[in-house]
């Protein structure tokens, strides 16, 4: 049975103190036990706080992971951050393709697929985030939209490679904007991305593959979402910098 997972993505907020005050509340609300033992929770602080977060977390209930990582393995890079730094503190798994890093600093598919590579050439897990804008929905070309970023990345891969991949659908337009997509929208999206896995992969892979919705989801409303078959939980960026209302969206399994 595939692992439903609730995923924080910090961003560039919180300094060190306080990142570590949240890294620690999150830890003490997840040592009190999850409603649903299935149920992972990955926090993805900056950079400068991952060392320090994880001498501070559980780290069989909390899988600590990155926001972006290089797309070579090392070298006169100046400014980044390679996969093996970061696994080195203890990261585990990496958000790519996040809707800021493609639109903000011109990430394509070429790039991604380096760094999804390096990733999983580390032993760590890619978080593959895709999805639409709002003038790509409203013009009906969502799925397209979606089907072109997956391909382009995932479906190169080897499909022994492929079982490390996490999915997470963020439709654009619901990131920090306050519109979630309804339950309906988030399931018809991760339902026909899961049938392009049946198509490239097959039927065990694609039922295997943990895919998350992200976009304004809170504990207000992710139960809604979380009751979708093909929905196995969240990428979540402003609610998971609160550590109770994270672990009300953890908990909403
Ligand atoms: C995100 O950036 O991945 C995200 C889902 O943000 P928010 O929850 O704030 O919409």
């Amino acid at each position: 049975m595939r692992k439903n997972i609730v995923a924080g993505n910090w961003k560039m907020n919180t300094d060190l103190q306080e990142g570590l005050k949240l890294a620690k509340e999150i830890n003490a609300l997840v040592a009190k036990g999850l409603n649903d033992s299935n149920t992972g929770v990955v926090i993805a602080p900056p950079y400068t706080h991952l060392a320090t977060i994880n001498e501070h977390i559980d780290r069989e209930k909390i899988c600590l992971a990155a926001q972006n990582c290089a797309a070579e393995a090392k070298g006169a890079y100046t400014g980044e951050v390679s996969v093996q730094m970061l696994k080195a503190v203890g990261v585990r798994a990496v958000i790519l393709g996040h809707s800021e890093r493609r639109a903000y600093y011109g990430e394509t598919s070429e790039i991604l697929l380096k760094k999804v590579k390096l990733v999983i050439e580390n032993g760590l897990k890619p978080i593959f985030c895709c999805g639409e804008v709002l003038a790509e929905r409203e013009s009906n070309i969502h799925f397209n939209v979606v089907k072109e970023q997956i391909e382009s990345v995932l479906f190169t891969l080897s499909a022994e490679d492929y079982k490390r991949v996490i999915i997470a659908y963020e439709p654009v337009w619901a990131i920090g904007t306050g519109k979630t997509a309804s339950a309906e929208q988030a399931q018809e999206m991760h339902a026909f991305i899961r049938q392009l896995i049946v198509g490239k992969f097959g039927a065990e892979a694609a039922n295997n593959t943990t895919i998350l919705y992200g976009g304004s989801c809170k504990a207000s409303n992710a139960k809604e979402i979380f009751s979708k078959p093909d929905v196995d939980g969240g990428l979540i960026g402003g609610a998971s910098l609160v550590a109770e209302e994270f672990l009300g969206i953890v908990n909403a399994f």
